[in-house]
């Protein structure tokens, strides 16, 4: 079967910067991926990439089996996008806006079912299509933003950072109408640098990093959840007797003891024995968290952050 995605050896450069180091991707259809990475990484150049939105320097690009260059209207129709940057300032309404996409770029199945599923899903969502866009808030742009990716029911849904701006239960939802697409067939690719996002959305995932990608597989052999962050607050007087403790555990790093009985520390694998080591003291708070993913990338695989082109003239 074709892949959704076919991306092979993409460069991208902007003037001597090279963004993109000999990109490989391929998506299968039907499933989840994510792209992750931090801020920088060229998550975004590869999604405009994929949209003809800019151009790679150089590379294969394919996307439900043509090139983005020559799909033109036929190709955008079925495809989803929602771009990192939304701007929506019009006086139209939500509504209003979302009937002119539907127009405008002519989608498949009626504009009547089409819009009837852009006001379902500003239901789940919670927003107000009948308000004028640019009154609305960041996150509820957002939301807008969802809509006209989802509501034409396209094959493929491009998504660059959809959550941002969302809070937490809309984030669920916004997941819960990742799953369904799944369900119908379609195909998405999202990218996030919230690792917990992907880890529930995605059936893979590829971590990119300074323009490469340094991993990729499926979310659990990644390891990028296995890092943790923990912080402790035990009784003022334990707190020597416990950082020792905890900084004689295998996996355990960075114990810090910033005052007043609080501990924290950095936990890559097994959370147990950090546990165990904490049990035997009176523990008034602790908090277990995932560090950023940028730690994490850089832990795991390495400091590879360069700006510049090292590869030189290509
Ligand atoms: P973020 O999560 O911060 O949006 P990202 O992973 O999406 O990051 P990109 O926006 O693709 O990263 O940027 C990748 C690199 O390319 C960065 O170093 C960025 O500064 C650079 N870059 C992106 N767009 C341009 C541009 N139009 N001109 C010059 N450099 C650019």
């Amino acid at each position: 079967m074709t892949d959704a995605i076919d991306v092979r050896a993409l460069h991208k450069r902007y003037g001597r910067r090279t963004a993109l180091h000999a990109l490989d991707l391929q998506v299968r259809p039907g499933s989840v991926f994510g792209l992750i990475g931090p801020n920088g990484a060229g998550k975004t150049t590869t999604l405009r990439t994929l949209l003809d939105v800019i151009r790679p320097s150089s590379g294969t690009v394919r996307v439900l089996g043509e090139d983005p260059r020559r799909g033109g209207p036929d190709l955008r129709r079925r495809i989803g996008y929602v771009p990192g940057e939304l701007h929506l300032e019009g006086r139209a309404s939500g509504h209003r806006l979302l009937s002119f996409y539907a127009e405008v770029s002519g989608m498949t199945g009626s504009k009547d079912a089409v819009l009837r599923t852009a006001r379902e899903l500003g239901d789940r969502l919670g927003v107000d299509l009948d308000r004028p866009v640019r009154t609305l808030s960041k996150g509820n742009k957002q939301k807008v933003g969802l809509i006209q990716a989802f509501m034409h029911r396209p094959e493929l849904l491009i998504l660059d950072e959809p959550t941002s701006g969302l809070d937490p239960l809309v984030q669920r939802e916004f997941l819960a109408m990742v799953r369904e697409v799944r369900e119908a067939g379609q195909t998405v690719l999202l990218s996030s640098h919230v690792l917990s996002e992907i880890q529930q959305a995605a059936d893979e995932v590829a971590v990119l990093a300074a323009g490469r990608i340094v991993a990729e597989g499926d979310v659990a052999s990644l390891r990028l959840g296995s890092i943790r962050r923990v912080r402790v607050r035990v009784d003022d007087a334990d707190a020597a007797e416990v950082s020792a403790a905890l900084t004689a555990l295998a996996g355990v790093e960075g114990v810090e003891a910033p005052g007043r009985g609080l501990l924290t520390a950095t936990i890559e694998g097994a959370i147990d024995p950090f546990v165990k080591a904490i049990s035997r003291f009176e523990v008034h708070e602790l908090t277990v968290e995932e560090p950023d993913l940028e730690e994490s990338v850089l832990r795991l695989y390495g400091d590879n952050r360069e700006g510049d082109d090292r590869e030189g003239g290509r």
